[in-house]
């Protein structure tokens, strides 16, 4: 079905097409390619921290985390259940026990006070996922990933140009990952990256990038050959899709601008409605910068949420939810979780509704949104 105002639509710069133009007449069509070395050289500069590796999506930049923090069977790594399927299927393909922390009920990041009651002998990591792009509270998480030393993997699939007290996310864990998905305010189609902080690892993860092989050493002439050293799989991205990630990273400033701007009008026309008591709209804590990565209300009950999707739909306007709690999921009651175990993961996924957010979305229909859902409430 078309609507008239989608959920997502990808926004592009107007320089993808002369870039991978660039990349198909190079002749070099495969992974670290001329346009992969500049995205990564732009995100360090811009970064100021870690060293930058693309990947094929943020679901491989995990699963490279989880070989690099040697995850062993009974690792246990804690996270939020909510969240996206690859924050947990990285560590458990590598073995590890999850261990679901419940979430904040402002931020919906994870509740940094519950983490040391879960923290045991067999704590490997902690991942913080860095929710619509706005920080958990790092200074917390770091000093108890410290006392207990344990390593933490920033999960800033959303968070690419979000900041924490001046730092970015994905800069402060030992690693860090973003996602270059097509849902993503900067993408490529598919695409994501692995933020090495500690550069003892950096070989490594150069390593694991190339299926196990010592191939980037060769390349830089460290090596006289090139061969089979350790565990890897294939995470190169194709240097075409990078000329596409290449045009948006060149205009982040300008697609962050833009976002903020359906962001604070959807902020300030819904504004009254959370003053009458129908919703509760995002917060930001003073110590976070937002990339606006998505604008979500909280409903008061899920049949609200219902009547209010299906009315938007009546209107041709798509708004979606998610996500369903990975401990309620038939793989959680698989781990032994059950529904009552994490309330607040299950209060906010049947009540939160996301609106629609991307680039290219003009102030009038986010206007038109909220006129529609302050439409719906009076008619209640
Ligand atoms: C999008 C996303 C991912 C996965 O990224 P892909 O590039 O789609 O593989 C992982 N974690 C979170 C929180 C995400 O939002």
């Amino acid at each position: 079905m078309q609507y008239k105002i989608p959920f997502n639509k990808p926004y592009l710069t107007g320089d993808e097409l002369d870039f991978v133009g660039k990349s198909l007449n190079s002749q070099h069509l495969c992974g670290d390619g001329e346009f992969t070395s500049r995205c990564q050289q732009l995100l360090e500069e811009k970064l100021g921290a870690g060293k930058i590796l693309l990947t094929t999506s943020g679901t491989s930049a995990l699963e490279m985390c989880s070989v690099l923090c040697e995850i062993e069977p009974g690792d246990e790594v804690i996270l939020p259940s909510y969240t996206f399927v690859s924050t947990v299927n990285a560590f458990i393909l590598r073995g590890a026990k999850p261990v679901f922390v419940d979430i904040r009920n402002d931020t919906l990041n994870m509740d940094e006070t519950l983490l040391e009651s879960l923290i045991t002998e067999r704590t490997k990591c902690i991942v913080p996922v860095h929710y619509a792009g706005i920080s958990c509270d790092m200074g917390k998480i770091l000093d108890i990933s410290c006392k207990h030393g344990v390593t933490v993997v920033e999960d800033a699939a959303q968070g690419v140009n979000a900041k924490y007290r001046e730092k970015y996310l994905g800069t402060m864990g030992k690693f860090g990952v973003f996602s270059f998905h097509e849902t993503k305010n900067f993408m490529c189609g598919e695409g994501g990256a692995v933020v090495v902080n500690d550069s003892a690892y950096l070989e490594r993860a150069e390593i694991i990038r190339e299926k196990g092989t010592n191939r980037k050493q060769f390349s830089r002439g460290e090596v006289s050959r090139y061969t089979w050293v350790d565990i890897g799989s294939s995470y190169l991205i194709a240097d075409a899709l990078a000329a596409i990630l290449l045009a948006q990273l060149m205009n982040m400033e300008q697609i962050t601008a833009k976002r903020k701007k359906i962001y604070d009008t959807y902020q300030n026309a819904l504004k009254p409605l959370e003053e009458k008591g129908y919703m509760k709209l995002p917060v930001v804590p003073p110590e976070c910068e937002p990339n606006y990565h998505m604008f979500y209300i909280i409903l008061n009950d899920p049949q609200v949420r219902t009547d209010l999707i299906k009315h938007l739909q009546t209107k041709s306007i798509l708004a979606v939810f998610h996500y369903i709690p990975l401990h309620t999921s038939p793989m959680g009651t698989e781990l032994g979780y059950r529904e009552g175990m994490l309330p607040r993961t299950e209060y906010i996924s049947e009540r939160i509704l996301r609106l629609p957010m991307y680039a290219g979305l003009s102030n009038l229909e986010a206007m038109e949104v909220c006129n529609e859902i302050s439409r719906f409430f009076a008619e209640q």
